[in-house]
C-alpha cells in the first residue's frame, strides 16, 4: 500500500447538530487529538491515530467548526456542493463557498442525495469537478441498492457509477471513493469482509483501467460502521478507512473507530 493511502476516518454529520451540539462535538474532538499531542512529532497526534480524520458537517456550521478545528489534524467538509462555482442558485452552496468556509473535501454522491434528489452520475461528476476547480478533495460516493444486490449487480453497479461519476483527471490527492452499499446506510447490516473485500478489488481495479493513480486512490467503506465493527473492516487490506454517518455524531464512537485503524 502506497503512503498516499494512510487511512482516512470520515464522519458524515448529515442534517444533524444545533451548533451547540455540532461545536461540542467540535470541540470534543479537537480535545482528544490534542491530548495525544507531544508524542507524536508535528501532527499534533495524528500520527499516533494512524489515520487522517475528517468532519463534515451541516454548511450551517462549517465555518464555526472549522475555526474549532483550525489547530488540529483534523480536515472540515462539506456534503455537498453545486457544479457551478457561484450564480442564481437558490439555496445551494458551491465548491468554492465550501472552501472559503475552510473546507478541504466534500462529500459528492451520496446515496441519500442520489436517491431524494434524483442526481445522476453525470451530475456527481460534474460537482466532483467543481471541486476540484475549487482545491477541494471530492469524496465520490457508490453503492448498490439492496434489490441490485439481491439481483447479483452489485460489481456491475459499482462499475457503472465510477465510471459515470468518476472525473477523467481523478487522483489521490483530489479524490477518494466511499464505498457504501445503500442498504447498509444507518441500517445497523453490513456486508460481510469478504463482500466488501470483493467489492473494493473491484472498484480498485475499475479505476485502474481509466485512471494513471488509481494505485494511490483512497477507498472507503461507509454503512452501519460503528466502534465494535469498524477494526474488522479497518483491517482489510483492500480498506483505505471509513465513512461514517450515526456513529460520528458521538465524539467517543468516532474516536473509538479512528482509534481502530490498525
Ligand atoms: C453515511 O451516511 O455515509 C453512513 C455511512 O451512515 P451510517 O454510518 O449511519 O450507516
Amino acid at each position: 500500500m502506497s503512503d498516499a493511502r494512510r487511512p482516512l476516518v470520515a464522519g458524515n454529520w448529515k442534517m444533524n447538530g444545533m451548533s451547540r451540539d455540532g461545536l461540542a462535538l467540535a470541540e470534543e474532538l479537537a480535545r482528544r487529538v490534542k491530548s495525544l499531542a507531544g508524542t507524536s512529532g508535528d501532527r499534533g497526534g495524528g500520527d499516533i491515530l494512524r489515520c487522517d480524520l475528517l468532519v463534515c458537517s451541516p454548511a450551517t456550521l462549517l465555518w464555526r467548526v472549522a475555526q474549532v478545528l483550525s489547530d488540529t489534524p483534523i480536515s472540515v467538509g462539506g456534503q455537498d456542493c453545486h457544479p457551478e462555482p457561484s450564480g442564481a442558485h437558490t439555496g445551494d452552496v458551491s465548491a468554492e463557498m465550501l472552501k472559503d468556509a475552510g473546507a478541504a473535501f466534500v462529500i459528492v454522491g451520496h446515496s441519500e442525495r442520489r436517491g431524494e434528489h434524483g442526481e445522476s452520475d453525470e451530475l456527481v461528476r460534474a460537482k466532483a469537478e467543481a471541486a476540484h476547480a475549487a482545491g477541494l478533495c471530492a469524496l465520490i460516493c457508490i453503492g448498490e441498492t439492496e434489490a441490485e444486490r439481491d439481483g447479483g449487480k452489485t460489481l456491475d453497479v459499482l462499475a457503472r457509477q465510477l465510471r459515470g461519476s468518476v472525473p477523467q483527471r481523478a487522483g489521490a490527492a483530489n479524490t477518494v471513493i466511499a464505498y457504501e452499499p445503500v442498504w447498509a446506510i444507518g441500517a445497523g447490516r453490513t456486508p460481510g469482509t469478504s463482500e466488501i473485500a470483493a467489492a473494493h478489488a473491484h472498484i480498485r481495479e475499475t479505476l485502474g483501467a481509466r485512471l494513471t493513480d488509481a494505485g494511490n486512490m483512497r477507498v472507503l467503506y461507509g454503512g452501519s460502521v460503528n466502534p465494535s465493527n469498524a477494526a474488522a473492516f479497518l483491517a482489510l487490506p483492500e480498506v483505505d478507512g471509513a465513512l461514517v454517518g450515526g456513529a460520528s455524531l458521538d465524539a467517543e464512537h468516532f474516536w473509538a473507530i479512528a482509534r481502530s485503524c490498525p
